[in-house]
């Protein structure tokens, strides 16, 4: 039962194509730290490829026909990608979808202060993070700052060389006696993630002098006044690129292989479909999956269920019933990450169910925690249908729980979907350090998660 490692079965050719699909990823996460910016990415991405706006193809009224390929993109943060396959919609649709939000701190809508002749910023972290694992280390700002007229000012501080980092500081070790004392979880205080922007007095100022400087700096650089910050949508995410990891450049260590890897991987799948498929294939690019899939960018929202509408209807074929009939018989492949077995951390583990970096791509039967608690838990009829696929086009998987049953667990979007009544699977790639500034990805996994998930979209 025990799975191969992947790289014992690669040519030149497979370690070529890795290397290079290793390359485009590190571009990808390197631009994309933000759902945002991932989302423009992806667009970015799929224009190149030929895709074209669904609002266009609405306003235009032209009829949509297999090979035809439409992109949608929510709120500038989240992405769906239509590729129309051959057969009727109502027969179903293959599926793969992840999710392009991380974990990292917002800044609050009121961050600004100034103590002890520094300028500070509140922060409020979204999703779970360790939070001793966010001080001491260099920070960089990524958002949108949007003004009364509506004029949206972009930021991104902290990437290039020439930039300067922010960051939180943490107490020397030299006084921590009482802090080394405390839990893990509670060293560390929420409220105390506080950004530290600044330390230069500004000449001729009386009040909060050093605040005062950093506000000037904002205007000027980027006029923007600290009551625009009221609407603004600026996150803290670990500056610097994403880096070969390992000395045999096995790995990628980045900020956000959670889920921008299975992200990735779908859209590279889908763009490697040269032929018009059976069934239409779909990519999903979510966003606020970490923080349980809510608003109108989250899963929960229905703009896929809308968005199959609009397509129906330019296909002459919109119903209720065959909207219906076209989620009900789809298959999905919920795409996201899985823990990584760590030998450091074995106890953790239970070995022979935990993913093995470097053993393919991850099928996850179910997830939730604690007697799978919020899970969706698939269908052995699809596993076994899923198992022939990956086993016909040659992939290297593996089957993966997230750890010990009564340690923890997690969810992704399975559930969500699953309630249209289609048949729905988590599938993604293990990652070491999940959650962490910096995570670790093996190359052989994103190689094998990109054709498995064309393989899925191309025959499932
Ligand atoms: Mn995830
Ligand atoms: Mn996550």
């Amino acid at each position: 039962m025990e799975r191969p490692n992947a790289w014992k079965k690669y040519t030149e050719k497979d370690l070529e194509c890795l290397r290079l699909i290793g390359e485009e990823y590190r571009r990808f996460i390197n631009l994309g730290k933000t759902e945002r910016e991932c989302a423009e990415e992806a667009v970015g991405l799929l224009e190149r490829e030929g895709y074209v706006d669904l609002e266009k193809r609405i306003a235009e009224g032209t009829p949509l026909q297999a090979g035809d390929k439409v992109y949608t993109a929510v709120m500038k943060k989240a992405v769906l990608a239509f590729l129309i396959g051959k057969t009727p919609m109502e027969q179903g649709l293959n599926i793969v979808g992840a999710h392009i939000d991380s974990p990292r701190l917002d800044l609050k809508q009121n961050p600004l202060y100034e103590d002890s002749d520094f300028a500070l910023a509140d922060t409020h972290y979204y999703g779970g993070i360790k939070k001793y694992q966010w001080v001491a280390r260099e920070l960089a700002l990524h958002g949108v700052v949007v003004k009364k007229d509506g004029t949206v000012v972009r930021l991104c501080i902290g990437e290039k060389e020439e930039d300067p980092v922010v960051g939180v500081s943490d107490l020397l070790i030299h006084l921590s006696q009482r802090q080394m004392e405390k839990k893990l979880g509670e060293a560390i205080e929420g409220e105390k993630l506080d950004l530290m922007l600044g330390g230069q007095p500004l000449s001729g100022e009386e009040k909060e002098p050093v605040k005062a400087r950093v506000l000037q700096i904002l205007k000027e650089e980027y006029g923007i006044e600290e009551e625009d910050l009221i609407s603004a949508e600026i996150e803290v995410v670990p500056a610097g690129k994403a880096r070969d990891f390992g000395l045999d450049r096995s790995m990628i260590m980045g900020y956000g292989h959670d889920d921008r890897v299975c992200a990735f991987a779908e859209l590279k799948a889908l763009t490697e479909i040269r032929e018009i498929p059976e069934k239409t294939c779909c990519v999903m690019l979510v966003d606020k999956e970490e923080i349980g899939s809510v608003g109108a960018t989250g899963m929960r929202a229905h703009y896929f269920e809308n968005a199959l509408a609009e397509i129906l209807n330019l296909q002459g074929e919109y119903s209720e019933l065959k909207l219906r009939r076209a989620l009900k018989n789809s298959c999905m492949l919920s795409c996201d990450v899985s823990a990584g077995y760590d030998p450091l951390y074995a106890d953790a583990f239970e070995k022979k169910n935990a993913a093995c970096l470097g053993r393919g791509v991850c099928f996850n039967k179910f997830t939730g925690s604690r007697g799978k608690s919020g899970s969706n838990d698939a269908n052995a009829e699809y596993m076994g249908k899923l198992r022939r696929i990956m086993d016909e086009a040659d992939i290297a998987w593996q089957t993966a729980e997230l750890g010990k049953v009564d340690l923890g667990g997690g969810g992704t979007i399975a559930y969500i979907c699953a309630l249209y009544g289609m048949e729905v699977i988590d599938s993604g790639v293990a990652v070491l350090n999940m959650h962490a500034p910096m995570e670790i990805i093996s190359k052989a996994d994103l190689y094998e998660a990109v054709k498995a998930y064309r393989a899925f979209m191309e025959k499932a």
